[in-house]
């Protein structure tokens, strides 16, 4: 039995164990799949594994890796083409194990020093992809969700101190398009504000002109109580690019804060076939990207950065007795690195999540990144060649970016279902029905540089007719 705070030989076989599944883990390629098992099963299968006594380390491990972990699909499958997959390289896993083992408190300097400064060169390198000015900074939070979340926050809190105490009580208002994720209508529930939603273009984007009807059309009360647009550089549905520099400029002529939603596709920012597409970003207030979508990174990291770093604390520092020793001699003049990530969001305590991604750009360079990014657009191109050739599939849009979205000719919403599970429970793909303009469709989001060419050709075949 091991010892509670006891590191001692039973420990150190427990954790050799452990580590030999990681490192199988890692190696193993494909990945198995996995797949969600029902509760009563599970239940069966697993038992009840919280005991006044505790079950042993080794058993437990062992329910893990023998029944909790295949009950679980793998991110990193090849095949995995769902939602927003994720593919982290192997550098950023085993930092991730070393985070937990240094034992980190990552919310301030006087703490977390040496962590923070890895972090902020991290941070530093998705600043300049976005042509970001030095004054920029921010900080890694949990996801997409916690980041647009903090950034409106920030963009609210600028425009009432702006209004110096006549919006203090307004409730306000974020124009989005309605391509916009979910989690920009998540926010503004949280936030007690308002989502004006604009339509979006035949592409799904965000453009321009309807931007500018919009604005026209607004009363003047709502157009008082705007205070933030937000722009998407990557939609998660259809993977397409706002006019960021439109709406950079409505932005600026109408003095509200800019944010850029690149959750998942600002990452697209490190490769040059797509670089020009971004033009815009780098006028915006603030913006995010996902490490743990398409910038190889583990489960869970957004970089949340903002143009002038101060925004963020001066929305977000907590103060509070015990506190008031990390903000004694914070000010604005001094220099962004030393300040504390705690203040920077909406979170106080954190892990140093954005080391597992500073050890991996360390380990491979940042030209490495470009090249993987490269490689999954240029599989996504051939994913629409092989959809465009085959008859009983049709292309809906040219990719802007890692996403196709397409039907296959004569199914219905069953149909799409019935072969969708097929895959899954047969361990051959993860690829869940999407819909556009109403209609079910499947959708393939490529981030995983693993996904080859004739990954998509096996699953594209799979839905042809049956030869009759
Ligand atoms: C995935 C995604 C989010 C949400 O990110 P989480 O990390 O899942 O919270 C927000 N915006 C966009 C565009 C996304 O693709």
């Amino acid at each position: 039995m091991v010892g509670m705070h006891t590191p001692d030989a039973e420990m150190a076989r427990l954790a050799s164990k452990a580590l030999l599944y990681s490192i199988d883990r890692i190696r193993i390629d494909p990945p198995p799949l996995g797949a969600p098992r029902p509760f009563e099963e599970l239940l069966e299968a697993v038992g009840q594994t919280i005991t006044k006594d505790g079950i042993t380390g080794a058993e437990a491990l062992r329910l893990f890796t023998e029944v909790l972990a295949p009950s679980s699909i793998s991110v990193d499958h090849p095949k995995f083409l769902s939602f927003v997959p994720g593919a982290p390289t192997e550098a950023s896993i085993i930092f991730d194990m070393v985070v937990s083992a240094a034992s980190i408190y990552a919310g301030s300097w006087l703490e977390g020093a040496g962590a923070v400064f890895a972090e902020n060169q991290a941070l530093r390198w998705i600043a300049d992809l976005a042509d970001f000015p030095a004054s920029a900074g921010g900080v890694f939070v949990s996801g997409g969700t916690a980041g647009n979340m903090s950034a409106l926050i920030a963009g609210r809190h600028w425009w009432r101190s702006r209004n110096e105490g006549r919006h203090d009580h307004t409730r306000g208002l974020i124009m989005a398009s309605k391509g916009a994720h979910s989690s920009v209508a998540q926010a503004a529930r949280a936030m007690d504000a308002d989502v004006l939603l604009v339509p979006a273009d035949e592409r799904g984007r965000l453009v321009g002109s309807t931007l500018r009807a919009t604005v026209d059309a607004m009363s003047q009360a709502d157009r008082d109580r705007l205070f933030a647009i937000v722009a998407t550089c990557g939609t998660t549905n259809l993977g397409v690019i706002d006019e960021l520099s439109v709406v950079a400029d409505v932005a600026h002529e109408l003095n509200v804060w800019f944010h850029v939603d690149g959750a998942y596709g600002a990452a697209g920012l490190c490769a040059p076939s797509v670089r020009h597409k971004y033009i815009g970003i780098e006028r915006a207030d603030s913006f995010i990207v996902d490490p743990h979508k398409w910038l190889f990174g583990p489960y869970d990291s957004c970089a949340l950065i903002y143009r002038n770093v101060h925004d963020g604390p001066r929305a977000h520092t907590q103060h509070a007795e015990y506190l008031d020793v990390l903000h004694s001699e914070v000010d604005e003049s001094q220099p962004w690195l030393e300040m504390n990530p705690a203040d920077m969001a909406h979170h106080l305590s954190r892990r140093a999540r954005g080391l597992p991604l500073w050890f991996s750009l360390a380990t491979h360079g940042t030209d490495a990144y470009a090249d993987a990014v490269e490689r999954t657009l240029k599989v996504t191109k051939q994913g629409a060649e092989e959809i465009r050739s085959r008859p009983y599939l049709e292309l809906l849009l040219e990719p802007d970016l890692s996403i196709l979205v397409f039907r296959r000719l004569g199914w219905t919403p069953e149909d799409y279902q019935r072969w969708s599970d097929q895959q899954l429970y047969s361990g051959e793909s993860f690829i869940v029905p999407s819909s556009w303009n109403g209609e079910t469709v499947l959708r393939f989001c490529i981030v995983n540089p693993r996904t080859r060419r004739q990954h998509l050709i096996e699953i594209l075949d799979s839905l042809a007719p049956e030869e009759s």
